[in-house]
């Protein structure tokens, strides 16, 4: 027997004034295993069911003072007795009497006299069938949860957040009120995810859901708080959460809330001993201004919120009417980009660096360039972000490295010795699993000697993960690869860093180098951390050289090398070969004019 309401064996009520039919009824249940509670006319067994709430009832119809039927109705009436098994005993088997038993609410009938061999089977049947019911319905109230709510996070999930905002759209429109939306998407929590795993991952978004209850002041997840207007927070999937403000009145009070939102998650979570922060990029939309349904508020939202990513994360953002044309732009763009690689749309331009004590070109960085038909010559500070997002940036970048190692391969057979070539690596790159054996396999195919090849990681890529990083630039270098750190000074310039990673040389951002002759203050930076860097062994380079007394600068503080449109701009791969063989021919006929000034000086002085 099933444990039923922890009870170890059913309850039944047997409810009839004939003393003799109780007995053989109460024998036969007791046989089937039933614990059996006796009530002699309709009053007393309502009583017995309030206070031992039986699993069923056997009830007579014939009774004095309140007979079977009215005793069913009543029972139907108690909180409990909704559900429970009636069984009318019956000696009238005419059809109206069984009528009656069911419209008094009866689940079932036996007619007497009764064959007590079968009752008891009947009965167990009828327990059971009504379990089933029961088990029925609680698993309707479920699957209900399931289709509405989020189970992670128990808020209300995708569905039912459309329900809620349909109906708000609707009051609003008769009330004339404002509705306003809030999209929160967290930032790079895919990378919490990856590294950290899953369950951190589940474990975060919970906490997150936790806190903007709180935060939104109240553990349900609807309230009205004092300025009047009702918030309700959902879950849509993902790190995607939206808040529904509805009944209001004042947009101020939305950003409002939106600061909230981002005051709430900036304080860390802890996982063990690890901390985590995470930040949210938030985009709001408000009807009616800017959108008249579902479809429109939520599109409009979503766009905010990729704007609020655009301004560099954590920040809120209204819609504007403008951010659907950029996102426009934004997406043809996407598209184009995707096409370049086939469409054979980019090159790399070369640009030459200068060793300044030896006085001769030292190499050149390697910058891609997008040349599209339409568009014309499109900057790299313009589409690698976006190739960055969206991930195309891994196959461009392999093809420049490919590019970028035949093409000096080339150059070093031709008699072009003495040259390195640098590439830009970006983070996703740099990120990439099989990054090593990519390059691995470039300098396998072209030969190159990967002496030859410097990698340009700025710090910010390199601090992301640096446990990660400190392995694959172990490996870069067991293959003979160079490490510069590109834009030294503009992020963290982290001392640490330099002392411990395997770098060999750190490029000077321009942005010190453009003032270094008229600011004392970039002046004694740019100074500093070329002595710096000597003392730590690396080389200096300094980025963006556009005037002769810049160059002049540098020379006295020993940078190493110079790079800048003073010595040359960025120039296609046929352009470098005619320079360089330009600049050579210039260098030795300078050297050679020093050389006869000398000469002519060493003969004067013998005649004098
Ligand atoms: P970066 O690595 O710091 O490259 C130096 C940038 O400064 C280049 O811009 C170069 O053209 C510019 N520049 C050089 N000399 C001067 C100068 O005297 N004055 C001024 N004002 N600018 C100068 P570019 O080519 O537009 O590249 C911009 C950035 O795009 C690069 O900055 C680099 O971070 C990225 N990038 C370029 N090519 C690639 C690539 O193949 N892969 C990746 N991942 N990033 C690349
Ligand atoms: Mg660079
Ligand atoms: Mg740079």
């Amino acid at each position: 027997m099933e444990v039923i309401d922890g009870r170890k064996r059913p309850l039944a009520l047997i409810v009839d004034d004939d003393e003799t039919v109780r007995l053989l009824v109460r024998q036969t249940l007791e046989q089937s295993d039933f614990d059996v509670e006796e009530a002699e006319n309709g009053v007393i067994a309502l009583s017995a069911f309030r206070n031992r709430r039986p699993h069923i009832v056997l009830l007579d119809v014939v009774m004095p003072e309140l007979d079977g039927y009215r005793t069913c109705r009543a029972i139907r009436q108690l909180p409990e007795g909704e559900h429970t098994t009636i069984l009318m005993m019956t000696g009238l088997d005419d059809v109206d009497s069984i009528n009656e038993a069911f419209d008094a609410g009866a689940t079932d009938f036996i007619t007497k006299p009764m064959n007590y061999l079968i009752l008891g089977h009947r009965v167990r049947y009828m327990l059971r069938t009504m379990q089933a019911f029961e088990s029925l319905r609680e698993s309707r109230r479920q699957i209900r949860h399931l289709a509405y709510y989020d189970s992670l996070t128990n808020l209300p999930n995708r569905r039912l957040f459309g329900d809620r905002l349909n109906h708000s759209l609707e009051i609003a429109r008769r009330e004339n009120h404002l509705v306003a939306l809030l999209f929160i998407d967290l930032d790079n929590f895919k990378r919490i995810n990856d590294t950290f795993g899953h369950t951190v991952g589940d474990n975060l978004l919970q906490a997150v859901a936790r806190r903007l209850l709180h935060a939104l002041r109240k553990s349900d997840t609807v309230s009205r708080n004092t300025e009047g207007y009702h918030l309700s927070l959902s879950r849509l999937g993902g790190d995607e959460f939206t808040v529904l403000l509805e009944h209001l009145k004042r947009v101020e009070d939305v950003a409002r809330v939106a600061r909230r939102i981002t005051e709430t998650l900036s304080a860390p979570f802890l996982f063990g001993k690890e901390e985590v922060v995470i930040t949210p990029s938030i985009g709001i939309a408000v009807y009616p201004h800017d959108g008249k349904d579902n479809e429109e508020l939520i599109k409009n939202a979503d766009t905010a919120m990729y704007c609020a990513k655009d301004e560099g994360r954590n920040n809120y953002q209204f819609y504007t009417a403008s951010m659907n044309a950029s996102s426009f732009e934004r997406l043809s763009l996407e598209n184009n980009l995707r096409k370049a690689l086939d469409r054979e749309e980019l090159q790399v331009y070369y640009q030459p660096k200068i060793d300044l004590a030896r006085h001769k070109v030292s190499g050149m960085e390697a910058l891609m360039r997008w040349n599209h038909p339409d568009l014309g010559m499109i900057s790299p500070d313009e589409f690698i972000p976006l190739a960055e997002q969206t991930g195309l940036i891994v196959g461009m970048g392999e093809w420049v490295i490919r590019t970028v190692c035949r093409q000096m391969q080339e150059w070093v057979s031709a008699g072009q010795t003495g040259l390195k070539v640098a590439v830009n690596l970006s983070a996703r790159q740099f990120r990439q699993d099989n990054l090593v054996d990519v390059i691995s396999d470039v300098i396998r195919e072209t030969s190159l000697d990967p002496q030859r090849l410097e990698l340009e990681l700025t710090e910010s890529v390199i601090i992301d993960d640096l446990e990660a990083s400190r392995g694959t630039l172990a490996e870069l270098k067991a293959m003979g690869i160079r490490i510069s750190l590109d834009d030294f000074g503009t992020g963290y310039s982290s001392l640490r860093l330099l002392k411990e990673l395997p770098i060999d040389s750190l490029k000077i951002d321009q942005s010190f180098i453009r003032d270094i002759t008229s600011d004392v203050d970039d002046a004694a930076i740019v100074s500093t951390l070329i002595s710096l860097a000597h003392n730590l062994k690396l080389r200096v380079i300094a980025e963006g050289v556009e005037t002769g007394k810049q160059l002049e600068y540098l020379r006295v503080k020993k940078c190493d090398e110079a790079q800048g449109y003073l010595i040359a701009r960025p120039m296609t791969a046929d352009a470098f070969e005619n320079w360089i063989q330009e600049h050579r021919k210039s260098r030795r006929s300078a050297s050679s004019k020093r050389e006869a000034r000398k000469r002519e000086t060493r003969k004067l002085s013998r005649c004098v």
